[in-house]
């Protein structure tokens, strides 16, 4: 490269009074251009304005500069804009190089010497950087016009429906026998107390009549390859052992089956279930499954067949196997929900000890209408209740267990008092930290139950024990002690009740951590998937045409899931439409020359974008997988790798600068 050829021109932004209050940004415009090759450097209010990015693509065009440097903020947040400015103004968008002075600088410089000498330092390393970029291009390619869900929650059901709407082929993959989630667990939805079925089951129908949604249930994801616009998928169908386009979902088979003692899953292990089961009555597809593990057939081969004689339809084939299936879609929507955290380890709360310990999920089961009392709110000795205790943040906003905050615990809580009330009149205490209640109409729902009497005590529970104060009063006899301090009174309460409701906080569902490894999504140290920017890219992923919806991200209500469901869904759409996508230009370059073959590229590879030729011997580079993150780079004990636009040369220019 002749580097008599090289006119770069720096900018400094003032981003208003982010950066100019503390870094004297005409100094540093002074000192920008007596570096080398700097031909023009100015400074400005707000160079990611149109008349800030005027100035580049005229002095682009009138002074010849084919370098620029911008000295602003954070390259995700204009790094586009800029490399927009230049490929308008005719120069390659990686002729372009951003300094970060504001986050790096005047954001954490106390001293406006130090900051505005620091801002200087960044800037010559930009400079010495940009004068060695080379030109890179990125591929067009072609997309597939269809999307996968994973997770039939309200949240895969919510962006299957959306997608579907949009004209999209959708694949929804559900791996439980019926799609609906937790919310289809629930009788009545805080804070409206709209009826959870009313509301739901419609889109479970939607979903299952859509023209545009193929629905696999009982299915799994096992192998995800690919890349943007084109990722080969693989399915494992478990087999039903009923045919379904035989099955009519008379349930007869039900009826007859003589297996009935197995606990039922869906309703929280409080009641059973049989061999054949459908987990509820608006389950979809309406086709029950045969649990292998407890048919007398499948698990024993011991002689029945109850279900096949009585089936008129001739639905039932123990003979059914596994499926795979292979499908092609453009893009991913990630939507496996949440599991309700275990309360077990708490031994202080007696979860597990103490039957009439639920928790909130089993209390929802027995809430509902379709739940093991028919809705009835009982007693396991069929009493109804009448002093019960809710207490909140059962392993959230635990040091120990989860630091987050649950979100949904106090308002479903709130929602778990105000049914106690209305169902059995019974006195309910309940025990928080501090309420949150930050939706729309929470505050008010919150209002509500306190005028309805609820007991709101602040203060964590030490202990839920079955010794009592008083053992000679045959009221509280069998009844359950709540201790606990009013943090607000400063008194140690001892509530005698007879049942407790545990809030327990959520977790990310059980195989998130696999589906994410299979698909290359990052957790936080939580284990939800993380977003590409938690404000202005929340739906987003770092892997490009996946996009996450509902509580996979972290814990939300049933509002936020379904919003986030309809983004996520909205942003897949907007991807596939144009039809076309851009390949990454920053991606791994394998020097032949160089190469030696030992294929540590090909093992530290997680994207799967380096095969090994056979015939030369050498390590190639799939353009299309790879997404420069720099693991071959890092192993390639050769030198061979490389990234494009992270080369040792260009990093170490830029180190230099600073450090020299
Ligand atoms: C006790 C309780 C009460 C609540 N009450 C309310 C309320 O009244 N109002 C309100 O607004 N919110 C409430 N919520 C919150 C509400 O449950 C969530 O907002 C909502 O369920 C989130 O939906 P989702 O689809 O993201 O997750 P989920 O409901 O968890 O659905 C995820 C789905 O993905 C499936 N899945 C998981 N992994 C895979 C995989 N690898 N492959 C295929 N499928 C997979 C699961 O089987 C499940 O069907 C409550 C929460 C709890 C715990």
């Amino acid at each position: 490269m002749k580097r008599d050829q090289i006119n770069i021109g720096v900018y400094i932004c003032h981003c208003g009074m982010n950066i100019s209050p503390k870094v004297d940004v005409e100094a540093v415009a002074e000192f920008a251009e007596g570096l080398a090759h700097v031909r023009i450097a100015r400074d400005y209010k707000f160079m990611c304005s149109s008349p800030g990015q005027e100035f580049i693509i005229d002095d682009i065009r009138q002074y010849g500069l084919n370098r620029i440097v911008v000295a602003s903020c954070s390259p995700r947040m204009h790094e586009a804009t800029f490399r927009n400015a230049c490929e308008t103004a005719g120069i390659n968008r990686h002729y372009f190089q951003m300094a970060n002075i504001r986050e790096q600088a005047a954001w954490v410089t106390l001293d406006t010497k130090e900051a505005t000498a620091k801002a200087m330092d960044l800037v010559a390393a930009a400079v010495a950087r940009v004068t060695y970029h080379r030109p890179l291009e990125s591929r067009e390619v072609k997309v597939n016009k269809s999307i996968l869900v994973i997770g039939g929650g309200i949240a895969g059901m919510q962006a299957a429906i959306s997608s579907g709407n949009a004209g999209y082929q959708v694949y929804l993959i559900e791996r439980e026998p019926s799609i609906g989630g937790h919310m289809a667990k629930f009788d009545k939805t805080f804070p409206t107390l709209d009826c959870a079925a009313c509301i739901m089951t419609p889109k479970m129908v939607e979903v299952g009549q859509h023209e545009s949604i193929r629905l696999f249930t009982y299915s799994e994801v096992v192998s995800v390859e690919g890349f943007v616009g084109n990722y080969s998928v693989r399915i494992l169908k478990k087999p039903r052992f009923i045919d379904e386009s035989k099955c009519n979902g008379c349930g007869i088979c039900m009826e007859k089956c003589p297996i009935k003692k197995i606990p039922s899953e869906f309703n929280e292990n409080l009641s059973f279930r049989t061999a054949i089961y459908s987990p509820f009555p608006q389950a979809v597809p309406n086709t029950p499954v045969i649990d292998p593990d407890h048919c007398r057939i499948l698990a024993e081969n011991k002689p029945c067949g109850a279900c096949e004689k009585f089936c008129e339809a001739g639905a039932i084939d123990f003979n059914q196997q596994p499926e795979h299936m292979d499908i092609t879609v453009g893009s991913i929507i990630i939507a496996t929900g949440f599991k309700a955290f275990d309360p077990e380890p708490l031994v202080q709360y007696g979860y597990g000890i103490y039957p009439e310990v639920y928790t909130s999920l089993e209390f929802e089961r027995l809430n509902n209408a379709t739940g093991p009392t028919g809705g009835s709110i009982l007693m396991k000795g069929g009493d109804f209740p009448k002093r019960v205790a809710i207490i909140h943040c059962v392993g959230s906003r635990d040091a120990q267990y989860r630091e987050y905050c649950s979100r949904v615990c106090c308002m479903y809580s709130m929602k778990f008092a105000h049914l106690v009330r209305e169902k059995t009149g019974a006195e309910v205490w309940e025990f928080y930290i501090d309420v949150r209640s930050p939706g729309k109409l929470y505050e008010e729902f919150y209002n509500r139950v306190q005028k309805e009497g609820v007991h709101m005590i602040r203060g964590r529970v030490a202990e839920v024990t079955d010794i009592l104060d008083d053992p000679e009063n045959s009221e509280d006899k069998g009844r359950l002690t709540v201790v606990a301090e009013n943090t607000l009174t400063r008194r140690m309460l001892r509530i005698p009740v007879d049942m407790v409701i545990l809030s327990v906080g959520l977790e990310p569902a059980e195989g998130a951590g696999d589906v994410g490894r299979m698909i290359g999504v990052s957790s936080d140290g939580n284990g939800w998937f993380t977003e590409l920017h938690a404000k202005l890219a929340p739906v987003s992923t770092v892997i490009k045409g996946v996009f996450l919806a509902g509580c996979c991200q972290g814990p939300k209500d049933i509002p936020d899931t379904v919003a986030q469901a309809m983004g996520a869904s909205g942003e897949a759409v907007a991807l596939l439409s144009k039809g076309t996508v851009m390949t990454r230009a920053e991606i791994s370059f394998i020097d032949p020359d160089l190469c030696a073959g030992c294929q540590t590229c090909v093992e530290v590879c997680v994207y799967n974008a380096i095969d090994f030729d056979e015939g030369r011997g050498i390590a190639t580079v799939n353009e299309l997988l790879c997404q420069g993150c720099g693991s071959c780079a890092v192993a390639c004990p050769s030198s061979a790798a490389s990234i494009k636009h992270f080369t040792n040369r260009q990093v170490m220019e830029e180190l230099e600068a600073i450090l020299i």
